[in-house]
């Protein structure tokens, strides 16, 4: 490794990190300083685009067009700092001590800025098999953009024999991760005053319910976890991440909504849990609601699922990187990722990226200089490969 590509992935990481992609906003001032890039380099490139327009995802190719290759997938959004305590401007770039400091540093810009840094000498060189690029929108909030790429990709292109998605693994293996739904329960009760309880439905009561009833389904998982299992905690764990509900404390709450959801084991049937809780919100706590008032009741939706990525040592994917790095094992982890989404495609993958899971999300992201520089390095033999066709 050159100090050049080092340093030139740190710039790059300074421009990408300048461009505020928390989910909620467009990402696509970053997508078309991305793609000019590309285009000056004479990479051929393709977008696909949210609904509205105002988001895209964006696909690269260096080498071959007619054949599969491997792709380096990360997101371009990232999650918000809202209400966090940062000690600098969040995006901005800030480096100490060994660490750059910014949102999207760990998770996952730098790994973007790598693959970014080293395009020019991907493209100097002429590679066997190629090398892809896919930057997705929306991953923070459901894995939700890579899912139109991939269907993209799928339809129209040659099916790449493997996907590195960077997410910060500290350069170890990630073989699988669990996978998850998320859900919004809108508990409707009866409104009135809250002198008269007896006149009206308390929706947050009935949603205190709900959640207690979350809660015990949470420690019978912990109870009944095995422990031989590779994933931490050894058993599908809830979200309970939002509730809202209520005005006053002297109104009846009509309305009270719950964000929640579950992360599961990949071997575990997901539509279990989900039917308990279901279950247990028709016979529990719908009938007490309905008792006062036929239109109160419990809906609940389902906002998102994620599969997860099923472990496989024997994977292109996983074979690629053991070979490249000289790393003979791997593990799991509990985030979910857009690799079983790949995986599901048919496309292998890995879970393989610089930089700490610790540090994700977290005021005062950061990610170490020492990290990129391992990615960099792994990158490198990537291209060396690439280039004998093996
Ligand atoms: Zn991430």
């Amino acid at each position: 490794m050159t100090t050049n590509t080092l340093s030139s992935s740190i710039e790059w990481l300074d421009r990408l990190v300048a461009f505020d992609t928390t989910s909620r906003l467009s990402n696509l001032a970053l997508i078309d300083d991305v793609q000019n890039y590309l285009r000056e380099l004479g990479i051929p490139t393709r977008l696909t685009r949210n609904d509205e327009g105002s988001k895209a995802n964006l696909w690269a190719t260096i080498g071959p067009e007619d054949r599969g290759g491997v792709v380096l997938s990360g997101h371009t959004d990232v999650v918000p700092v809202d209400g966090q305590e940062w000690s600098r401007d969040p995006f901005k770039m800030h480096r100490e001590n060994g660490k750059l400091y910014a949102r999207g540093t760990c998770d996952m810009k730098g790994f973007c800025a790598i693959a970014l840094a080293l395009a020019p000498e991907m493209q100097r060189r002429r590679l066997k098999t190629p090398i892809h690029f896919a930057f997705s929108y929306d991953e923070e909030v459901g894995c939700i953009g890579v899912r139109r790429l991939i269907k993209d990709v799928v339809d129209n292109l040659p099916l790449p024999r493997a996907v590195v998605v960077g997410e910060p693994t500290m350069m170890k293996i990630i073989g699988g991760n669990k996978g998850g739904r998320a859900f919004r329960t809108t508990v409707r009760g009866v409104p009135g005053h809250s002198s008269e309880p007896h006149r009206g439905a308390n929706s947050i009561m009935a949603t205190g319910r709900i959640i207690t009833f979350i809660e015990d389904l949470q420690q019978e998982l912990a109870d009944n976890a095995d422990p031989d299992s590779p994933f931490d905690p050894p058993y599908t764990t809830f979200d309970l991440g939002v509730i809202e509900g209520g005005t006053a404390h002297n109104i009846i709450p009509e309305y009270t909504h719950l964000n929640w959801g579950y992360r599961g084991l990949p071997d575990e049937v997901p539509d279990v849990l989900e039917n308990r809780v279901r279950a247990f919100i028709a016979e529990t706590v719908e009938p007490k609601l309905k008792a006062v008032a036929p239109h109160a009741g419990v809906t609940t939706v389902l906002r998102n699922t994620t599969p997860p990525l099923m472990p496989d040592v024997e994977s292109a994917a996983e074979q690629l990187i053991r070979h490249l790095t000289g790393l003979n094992e791997s593990s799991t982890v509990s985030f979910g990722t857009e690799a079983g989404l790949f995986q599901q495609a048919g496309i292998p993958g890995v879970i393989f990226g610089p930089g700490s899971i610790q540090q994700a999300h977290q005021p005062d992201e950061f990610i170490e200089v020492s990290q990129m520089a391992e990615c960099v390095a792994f990158i490198e033999k990537l291209m060396d490969w690439a280039e004998t066709g093996a």
